[in-house]
């Protein structure tokens, strides 16, 4: 059997209302367990409660109820097992502007108890692209380094598990290939790694599993293709040679007309095979100079499901 990261059970979270506020629910019973060795993406609107769940994960914002199980360890019977076995990049840049990155860094290591024949500071320095910073004031880095830095302090205690919340949120493309490339790296290296993001191109390119989560609640969670399969819908596009006369379609076939001239035939891959479509347009006479397809992407799947 598959072995799991993380398994949380009846997940939830109530922040007591400021004054004269009502309570928040961000979390209502999640239920999830996340496979060692993949990358898994949990998307959702703003306020869904992702970065409220890899709080919690992180040990860094308490649960109100429910069992977190990390790397096998309890979050409530073995904490400290359980917390070394994670490495979270908040959202939030959150670090002393008086301290180095390497001094930061070592400081990190100290926290989680790494023994310094066993740092490897250069690395990550390396790994990050702040080798030539490492002896400047975090005050004097810019906004991407100081990203940058965040995911090296994730990972001086080499956890099993990286957790990545809106990582690419507003950052450069260096930056963000950067980011893509490590993580792929350290996946390759066994990492299983946890990712939050607003794009969901992104999301579909880097994530082997998918859940979204919205109002504190789970909506779905499956493998990215299953998610994209699932919409059953594709546009079957037909360019003609010269002018097209009518088409008698197959039953739960759509057709549109473009404005250069392609024909766009909506159909539900599960009803209507592709090749019914080309019979009709061969039928009606009409010859083709071009045919493609495209598929539904992530942002169909997610409008679908968030929207009410
Ligand atoms: P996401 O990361 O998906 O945008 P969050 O987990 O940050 O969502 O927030 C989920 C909900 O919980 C939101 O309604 C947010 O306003 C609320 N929330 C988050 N943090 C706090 C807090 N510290 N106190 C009160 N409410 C909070
Ligand atoms: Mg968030």
């Amino acid at each position: 059997m598959q072995r799991q990261a993380i398994e949380i059970k009846g997940l939830q979270k109530l922040y007591a209302g400021a004054k004269g506020e009502p309570d928040k629910q961000a979390l209502k019973g999640i239920d999830l367990s996340i496979p060692e060795g993949s990358i898994f993406g949990l998307l959702g609107p703003n306020g869904a409660g992702k970065s409220t769940m890899i709080n919690i994960l992180a040990g860094l914002v308490n649960k109100s109820s429910g069992q977190v199980t990390i790397w096998g360890f309890d979050q409530d019977i073995n904490p400290r097992q359980s917390r070394a076995a994670i490495g979270v990049m908040p959202q939030e840049i959150n670090m002393d502007p008086f301290f180095t990155p390497r001094a930061l860094l070592d400081l990190q290591a100290g926290l989680y108890g790494v023994p310094k024949a066993e740092r490897w500071t250069d690395e990550i320095l390396e790994l990050v692209g702040l080798s030539d910073k490492a002896e400047s004031y975090a005050r004097q880095l810019s906004g991407g380094m100081k990203r940058r830095l965040l995911l090296a302090k994730a990972l001086v205690h080499r956890p099993k598990i990286l957790v990545l919340d809106e990582p690419t949120a507003g950052v450069d493309i260096g930056l963000r290939n950067m980011l893509w490339k490590n993580v792929r790296r350290l996946n390759d290296e066994g990492m299983t790694i946890i990712l939050t993001t607003h794009y969901l191109e992104e999301a579909q390119e880097m994530c082997d599993e998918i859940a979204i989560i919205n109002h504190g609640e789970m909506i779905i969670r499956d493998r990215t293709e299953n998610l994209l399969a699932r919409m059953d819908a594709k546009t079957l596009v037909i360019t003609p040679a010269g002018n097209a006369p009518d088409v008698t379609l197959p039953d739960g076939v759509n057709l549109t007309r473009r404005p250069n001239g392609q024909l766009a035939f909506d159909y539900r891959p599960k009803q209507v095979s592709a090749n019914a479509i080309l019979t009709a347009v061969h039928n009606a006479g009409i010859e083709v100079e071009d045919v493609g397809t495209t598929e539904p992407d992530l942002e169909d799947v997610f409008m679908s499901l968030t929207e009410e």
